[in-house]
């Protein structure tokens, strides 16, 4: 690639990934659930601070598991955002369940917790709470609400690896959580995730779903005689090879988000100006801190304009997105989901969120020359665009 392109994402090595890979197929496993596994887990479990944690294919699949978990059947109702990415929807869809979305605040751009009690009727069985950017949600108002109702929470924690609510980890609040490890989250092994089991009465359950609806778990601990059909399930476990991967990097997952972290403040400070002036709005949380520093965004004054500035920076070779399309009016979402009262946060923000380029090896130097050229398109005074 062109040294002087910044592109939005790129994924990265930090340390042990290929040497791991290789001792894994000296090890002669490289099917799923082996001694990389094995060391995932154990470090999940005891850096997070969860009952169990199992590594899954991706962040979808682990969704996939705690929709099974969560019994969620047909005619169920998930309150959930509209504002996140389509798998945390689709997972309760494919168990003939109704995605209810509710608005997002505008401050965190998370679930709204205000409003989720408005949302439950008598078929509601879960809500999902996105942690959107790492940023944690209300889980404290959330676990109230779900307590009182008896319904279960689920935390879409894709993009909190290593980012905290006070003292507690998050994905690790709900009853179950779901990580991710997608190239284009923090902690990488390609495609990749986890299903953390907080609630200990599910983890047989999961155990069981995970492989393939088998005790095959219990089997290979001497708990059971025999190995049999005994759940639903499916192949929710990843091989050795993405475990090897991944284990090198959780390894270095600390030192990841610090860096980040350096390089959100930077943007951050560099940017401040430019907000102050009102040409944009920062990411408002409540300590102006990011948790993981997962995504950086800006909050344009409008659509157009922020078509101008994509296409401003483009022509310099920096790639910077947008995200999320709503999912309550698009195709799927109009067939499968209802609202539940106005989403105009999450319309207006998805109008007008911009992503500039953030990723784990990239330089503090990359960082002033993006910000450099946000100054400059705005230095044309284009209040008119
Ligand atoms: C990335 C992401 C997912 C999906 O993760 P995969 O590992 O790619 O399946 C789900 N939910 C959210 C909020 C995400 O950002």
């Amino acid at each position: 690639m062109d040294k002087h392109v910044i592109p939005f994402n790129k994924p990265f090595v930090v340390g042990k990934e290929l040497f791991y890979i290789a001792q894994a197929v000296m090890n002669g496993v490289i099917a799923g659930d082996g001694q990389f596994t094995a060391l995932c887990q154990d470090w999940l479990e005891h850096n997070l601070g969860c009952n169990k944690a199992l590594l899954t294919h991706s962040c979808t699949a682990a969704l996939e598991m705690a929709a099974i978990l969560a019994d969620v059947g047909p005619g169920d109702e998930v309150i959930m955002p509209s504002f996140t990415f389509v798998s945390t929807a689709n997972a309760f869809v494919l168990r003939g369940a109704v995605p209810v979305f509710v608005d997002i605040r505008d401050d965190t751009l998370n679930l709204d917790e205000r409003l989720v009690e408005a949302a439950i009727t008598e078929k509601t069985k879960a809500v999902v709470a996105v942690h959107y950017a790492g940023q944690p949600c209300d889980m404290d108002a959330l676990l109230k609400i779900c307590d009182k109702h008896g319904l279960f929470l689920i935390e879409d924690a894709a993009q909190a690896i290593l980012a905290r609510d006070k003292k507690r980890a998050l994905g690790t609040i709900g009853h179950l959580g779901c990580l991710s490890f997608h190239e284009t989250k923090n902690v990488i092994s390609g495609e990749g995730g986890a299903l953390l089991i907080n609630d200990p009465r599910l983890i047989e359950r999961a155990e069981i779903i995970w492989q393939k609806g088998t005790n095959r778990k219990a089997f290979a601990r001497g708990e059971v005689s025999k190995y049999t059909w005994v759940d639903v399930g499916s192949s929710f476990l990843p091989s050795e090879l993405t475990a090897a991967f991944l284990y090198a990097q959780l390894e270095h997952g600390e030192r990841i988000n610090k860096h980040r972290r350096t390089l959100y403040e930077k943007y951050f400070s560099l940017l401040r100006p430019l907000a102050n002036d009102g040409f944009f709005e920062l990411p408002r949380t409540e300590d102006d801190k990011p948790a993981n520093a997962h995504i950086f965004y800006l909050l344009m004054r409008s659509t157009e304009e922020r078509a101008a500035l994509i296409s401003f920076l483009r022509e310099r070779g920096i790639y910077a997105v947008f995200h999320y399309v709503p999912l309550h009016d698009s195709p799927a979402g109009l067939r499968y989901s209802r609202t539940s009262g106005e989403l105009s946060v999450t319309e207006d923000v998805s109008q007008r969120l911009l992503r500039l380029p953030l990723y784990s090896d990239m330089r503090s130097r990359q960082v002033a020359h993006v910000s450099a050229c946000v100054a400059r398109f705005f230095q044309a005074d284009r209040s008119g665009v």
